[in-house]
């Protein structure tokens, strides 16, 4: 086969389908033209999904009548001269093919006017065959018609997509460019109607309203700048619940292009972890800017990807700006309540039975009988919420949470703090009662030591009131013969030992009754760790059904805490 030279309008077909991809592409080549023109005003239309018609309008510098006829040849550009050039590039386009691309593969017309002259001029390119220059009134800048793209490349027009598709990429190319460029006011209007409109303010909020739309726009927050070293961050970024089903709706930009980077988006979405959803994945705009020969522009033909010198650094920086915003805005873990993350909105509901929840102190480490802290509700307290609901027990956790199902969700129950909420209730209650005591079938002897027996003087007729039936049998020694129902025989005596060593270390409290009541309690009730059958979990929240104040442990701190069907459906993305 001899070897012949192509002819032009070969070459221009060939030369456009590495640039001109699809009807996207012709548009961010034109917009790009019209912000290196120094446009102020960008207004974009298109029908078709820009197979009909895509016409980009600005308010630029525009072209001579003469110059028109160079800038749709190949390798015809303003912006370049040499190769030494490419390095200090700010401008988008460089290669000057691009008009030459699009009117080889459409029926093309540009119009300019500079500021200068007083009527503008045109040219029509049908599919790589220029016409006449012609003069035109119009206002000053350039307007680009390219109509039938790909006519005349049928494998090309086979290869698009369905027009909404099409559509939504060129969407995606103006909203990259709006959020680029925020100074610059940008209109998008697909068959007729607007779909896309930034006031070219200058302010990054005003542009992310225009792109996300004002409601979706008040859930995305500025990043925390970063700087380290040569690299600087910044943008905004939407909190978890304006996620989207797809990656289109975030945008990266380094040094203020638009670029697509895999590691990169990897990185942000490392930075909402646990946060997101599977098949959820964030939106906003990130922005990076680091010195320009530290990430290299030109390795692909539409300029989308970019090479970083050290795309670690870029990444980790990255990944540290959207972390630390995360963090600020999401809100704090609840003190002692459940969640699943460290990051995750409070997913659990605490129940909280004190009249004002913000009266709850932090729980004592040792239980101080002097006298019951503020939380310590009396029982007189008002129940702030009902009772706990008939409950269906599945297991344990930690040997230390009760885990059960009522009719409004999943409940979790501290087992230390339900039992002693339930022993500290039939205590207060037996002694009014005053006959609920077991008799022991052999009378128990207690040895107490000298500060245990001085902190219990004075007050056996106070023991005698709660259920114990005791006698000294010695200086330090009591003989029990009887105790209140709701304590357990085999370990009474080592309690009582217990309950008189925390009197001994403190104040002798202001209602003794009460004090002892608290200690016994606490230290009757089952531990935390400790592993309980299912049938001492469920005989545990029966009985905790019948106490007054079942939603607090003795100290105030909640006994249960409920994920409701709700939650747990918002949990796991059913809503
Ligand atoms: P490049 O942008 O790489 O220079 P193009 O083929 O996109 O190549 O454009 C060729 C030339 O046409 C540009 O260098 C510029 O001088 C001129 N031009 C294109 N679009 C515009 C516009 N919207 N306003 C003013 N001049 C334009
Ligand atoms: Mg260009």
């Amino acid at each position: 086969m001899p070897i012949v030279r192509l002819d032009e309008a070969t070459v221009r077909r060939i030369a456009a389908g590495e640039v001109v991809e699809r009807p996207a592409s012709v548009v961010k080549e034109l917009v790009e033209n019209a912000l290196d023109a120094g446009a102020r005003a960008i207004r974009v239309e298109i029908a078709a999904g820009g197979r009909e018609l895509i016409r980009v309008q600005d308010d630029g510098c525009g072209m001579l009548p003469e110059e028109l006829p160079l800038a749709v040849e190949r390798h015809t550009t303003s912006k370049l001269r040499d190769f030494a050039d490419l390095a200090r590039l700010t401008t988008y386009g460089f290669r000057g093919e691009a008009l030459a691309a699009i009117s080889a593969v459409s029926d093309f017309e540009i119009a300019s006017r500079p500021p200068a002259s007083g009527h503008g001029a045109r040219l029509r390119v049908r599919f790589g065959k220029p016409g006449r220059v012609e003069p035109v009134g119009m206002s000053v800048g350039t307007i680009v018609t390219v109509r039938d793209l790909f006519a005349t490349v049928p494998a090309r027009r086979r290869f698009l997509r369905q027009d909404a598709t099409e559509t939504a990429y060129i969407q995606r190319v103006l909203a990259a460019l709006a959020l680029a460029r925020p100074d610059v006011r940008v209109e998008f209007v697909v068959d007729g109607r607007t779909a896309l409109a930034t006031p070219g303010s200058g302010r990054l909020v005003d542009a992310l309203a225009g792109v996300y739309g004002a409601e979706t726009a008040a859930s995305i927050v500025s990043l925390e700048p970063i700087e380290s070293g040569e690299i600087a961050v910044h943008g905004a970024i939407g909190l978890p619940a304006v996620a989207r089903a797809n990656r289109q709706s975030l945008f990266l930009l380094v040094n203020g292009r638009w670029i697509e980077s895999r590691t990169l988006v990897a990185a942000i979405e490392q930075a909402y972890h646990t946060l997101l959803m599977v098949g959820r994945y964030p939106i906003g705009v990130v922005a990076v800017s680091l010195p320009p020969d530290r990430v290299d522009v030109n390795v692909h033909p539409t300029k989308r990807e970019v090479r970083f010198a050290d795309e670690r650094a870029v990444a980790a920086a990255v990944h540290e700006a959207v972390r630390r915003t995360l963090l600020s805005h999401l809100p704090a873990q609840p003190p002692p309540a459940v969640t699943f993350s460290p990051l995750e909105p409070p997913v659990i509901q605490r129940r909280l039975l004190v009249a004002d929840p913000s009266r709850v102190p932090p729980p004592p480490p040792v239980i101080s009988p002097a006298a019951p802290a503020p939380g310590e509700a009396p029982s007189s307290a008002p129940p702030a919420e009902g009772r706990l609901p008939i409950l269906r027990v599945l297991g344990q956790v930690r040997q230390s949470y009760i885990i059960a199902e009522g009719p409004d969700g999943m409940y979790l129950i501290d087992q230390h703090a339900a039992h002693e909420r339930v022993l500290l209730e039939r205590l207060r209650r037996d002694q009014r009662a005053g006959d609920r005591v077991q008799y022991l079938l052999e009378p128990q002897v207690v040895e107490l030591s000298a500060a245990q027996a001085t902190a219990l003087q004075g007050h056996l007729p106070d023991l005698a009131a709660l259920g114990f039936v005791a006698e000294e049998f010695g200086p330090r020694t009591l003989l029990l013969r009887a105790i209140p129902a709701a304590l357990k025989p085999t370990t009474i005596a080592r309690v009582l030992q217990e309950t008189c060593e925390a009197l001994a270390q403190d104040a002798p409290p202001a209602d003794w009754r009460e004090a002892i009541c608290l200690l016994l309690a606490c230290k009757t009730a089952v531990k935390a760790g400790q592993l309980l059958s299912l049938e001492e979990m469920r005989a545990l929240l029966e009985q905790l059904d019948e106490a007054e104040l079942g939603h607090t442990c003795a100290h105030g701190r909640p006994t249960a805490v409920l994920l409701t069907h709700g939650q747990l459906e918002r949990e796991f993305g059913r809503r």
